[in-house]
């Protein structure tokens, strides 16, 4: 494991594990299909200062994908944003931090949950930095499933047309949504061709391999077309966990204290 960035996704796992409480349902299947793409916004591409969250000169990030608020607020403790016990603290009676993923926490730019606004709110940002001939990247990571909420297309559809350079959306591409598979529900493909067809440059990553997001991303620190970035990062939905990998039943599973214990087992650093 020489990638220092393999390191710290192995220990997000782990955290993650520690914080779940048994008997809720977490949205744990989701959370750990991002723990990569996390990792590797967070500790190779974002310009963030846990010591100075609001820094004006800040990469905006949005979890479009609110459920996964444990993700977030776990990459948030990995970068120093949020102490250990306030992690513990997740979902709690008394604790800061709600399932969904909440601005009053250091380091989360918006609450989220309602699916399909973290990209229109993405676009409001990078509007508003273009306008200021401002150099801060927005990036919003969003959900398979959550491309069916037609607010994300009147989003995509401006930010095409306005040429939107410094944004970038990434797609947890697991498969699967709420209910059922995300091609029964709506079969979007090819979705690079709708995407290219609003004006936007599209990509095709592995969401689990760090190679394959770099690469991506330093296409896109290259690519001076000026249109705005869309990334469908394949990911695989409970990614890591033993029984619930590549699950559709990972997405609202609830564990057992027993359960928990032999998964914290297993992911133990
Ligand atoms: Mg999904």
């Amino acid at each position: 494991m020489n990638n220092p960035l393999k390191v710290i996704a192995k220990k997000m796992r782990f955290d993650m594990m520690k914080a779940i409480r048994p008997g809720q349902s977490h949205h744990i299947g989701c959370s750990y299909s991002i723990v990569e793409i996390l990792t590797f916004l967070y500790f190779k591409l974002l310009k963030i200062d846990p010591k100075n969250p609001s820094n004006h000169d800040r990469d905006i990030f949005i979890l479009s994908k609110g459920h996964a608020g444990l993700a977030l607020y776990t990459i948030l403790f990995e970068k120093g944003f949020i102490n250990k016990d306030t992690l513990l603290s997740y979902d709690q009676d008394g604790g800061i931090l709600p399932e969904h993923a909440s601005n009053v926490i250091p380091g989360v730019e918006v609450s989220t949950g309602s699916l399909g606004h973290g990209l229109p709110i993405a676009v409001g940002f990078a509007t508003s930095f273009l306008n200021d001939d401002k150099h801060n990247n927005v990036y919003v990571l969003m959900s398979d499933g959550e491309l069916n909420e037609g607010s994300n297309w009147e989003a995509i559809m401006y930010a095409g047309f306005h040429k939107l350079h410094n944004l970038t959306v990434v797609i947890d591409g697991n498969g699967f949504q709420g209910y059922s598979d995300t091609e029964k529900v709506i079969d979007l493909s090819p979705i690079s061709r709708k995407i290219e067809n609003f004006g936007w440059n599209y990509y095709d990553a592995d969401g689990h391999d760090f190679d394959s997001l770099d690469k991506v991303f330093q296409k896109i620190k290259k690519n001076k077309n000026k249109k705005p970035h869309f990334i469908f990062a394949k990911t695989t939905k409970g990614k890591g966990l033993p029984g619930l990998e590549g699950k559709f039943e990972a997405h609202y599973k609830s564990l057992d204290e027993e359960t928990k214990q032999k998964l914290l087992n297993f992911l133990k650093i």
